[in-house]
């Protein structure tokens, strides 16, 4: 494949040391690009294809490709950790619901004001809005407010 391919050389160049559990590791990731894994999935499947592989190994492989900017780790209430693709994904910046644990994708319009701000105060530019915002949905939000007596 040639993206997978592409990438490694990448990697490659940044200094990691490619081992057959990265390869598979990176090869998951690039197959399961939309979605939000989490730990015990990625275990499972290289379980699936090496033999032996203990958890330290995939957590230091895994912190290695979120230094590496390739994926981005979320931690979601309920669900614990989560890992997602982002590499060459222009936004990945998510609002998540404290209370009920809804994972919202942020939009192109506030990643591009967020880029603004960044070049107008900070004289910032091309950053890696890799972002999570944990707050309180409308729904939720409404329901505390509720509660509290002013
Ligand atoms: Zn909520």
């Amino acid at each position: 494949m040639k993206r997978h391919a592409d990438l490694i050389i990448y990697l490659k160049s940044k200094g990691l040391r490619m081992t057959p559990s990265k390869e598979l590791l990176i090869q998951f990731f690039l197959d399961n690009k939309n979605r939000h894994v989490p730990i015990k999935e990625l275990y499972d499947y290289l379980n699936k294809s090496i033999e032996d592989v203990d958890r330290t190994t995939i957590y230091r492989n895994i912190e290695k490709f979120i230094s590496l900017g390739l994926i981005q780790e979320l931690d979601l209430p309920r669900v614990g950790k989560v890992y997602q693709y982002v590499f060459d994904k222009k936004i990945h910046h998510y609002y998540i619901c404290k209370s009920c644990g809804k994972v919202n994708k942020g939009n192109a319009a506030l990643f591009e004001k967020i880029e603004k701000a960044l070049k107008d105060i900070h004289d910032f530019s091309k950053a890696n809005l890799s972002m999570l915002f944990y707050g309180f949905c409308s729904k939720c939000d409404s329901s505390i407010e509720s509660d509290t007596s002013i």
